[in-house]
């Protein structure tokens, strides 16, 4: 399984031979917003973890095919990835022998999808922070740091979802203009474009709510009726934005 590669989301390579946990990781990571791959054994983990060239590997210690260590060190031989181990043996010696080896971070089975999510983004937010801060886009009181995939807001972090901050960062680098539902559901979501706006209604609601804001009163987050949205700083809000009341878009999760 290859990844379904969206720009700027976070590709996560998952190598573990239970079908129930694979399967069941695949699924809630690509619910969480992340690029999903997955292998089940060893050998093509390897392939993958080079061909694909992931941001993140949660690699099982347990494979059919190769010692779990032995993967790891040779994936470590070829690339610096960051590299989430996956244990049934919770032992603190096994840890430790797995992180001198060169994983970045590990779970110990069965582990939950929010404590995953929560690892891959500090494992992402560590390893991405020693690299240059280049790319950060400024908003207002919005910063946006697409290495680190940090967004705050007045100096406070926001905790989003990967989509969401995609939406944020697809929105901010088009700062002033407006966007399209149409545009961010085939350019944030990769999804052919079907009339139906209700996912990026929903999200942009999620986002606001993050934001401290809502429809009825704007601050970034502007909806322009029958068009799209745009971002925007609150001093340059123009004052022509969509009225309270008529705003196409949902408040609340469904
Ligand atoms: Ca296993």
């Amino acid at each position: 399984m290859v990844f379904d590669t969206v720009q700027g989301m976070p590709k996560v390579l998952i190598v573990e031979d239970d079908p129930t946990i694979r399967t069941a990781v695949v699924r809630a990571l690509g619910e969480q917003g992340y690029a999903v791959a997955a292998a089940h054994t060893a050998m093509t983990g390897l392939q993958l973890a080079v061909t694909e060239r992931p941001d993140l590997v949660i690699l099982d210690l347990g494979l059919p095919d190769l010692d779990g260590r032995e993967v790891l060190r040779m994936i470590r031989a070829v690339s610096k990835v960051p590299i989430i181990v996956a244990t049934a043996r919770g032992t603190e010696a096994e840890i430790v022998r797995s992180l001198n080896a060169g994983a970045d971070d590990y779970v110990v089975k069965p582990y939950g999808a929010a404590q995953l999510d929560a690892r891959i983004r500090a494992v992402l937010r560590r390893t991405g922070t020693s690299e240059p801060a280049d790319g950060v886009i400024e908003v207002g009181g919005l910063r946006i740091e697409p290495r680190a995939r940090q967004a705050s807001l007045d100096g406070t972090p926001l905790e989003l979802t990967p989509r969401e901050f995609e939406l944020l960062r697809y929105l901010a680098v088009r700062a002033g203009e407006v966007v399209t539902k149409r545009e961010l559901l085939v350019e944030v979501w990769r999804l052919p474009y079907s009339g139906g706006d209700k996912t990026v209604d929903v999200h942009l609601s999620w986002l606001r709510r993050k934001l401290g804001e809502t429809a009825q009163r704007p601050r970034y987050l502007h909806t322009v009726r029958r068009v799209g949205v745009r971002l925007a700083p609150p001093s340059a809000a123009p004052a022509d934005d969509a009225p309270a009341g008529d705003a196409p878009e949902a408040e609340d999760r469904p």
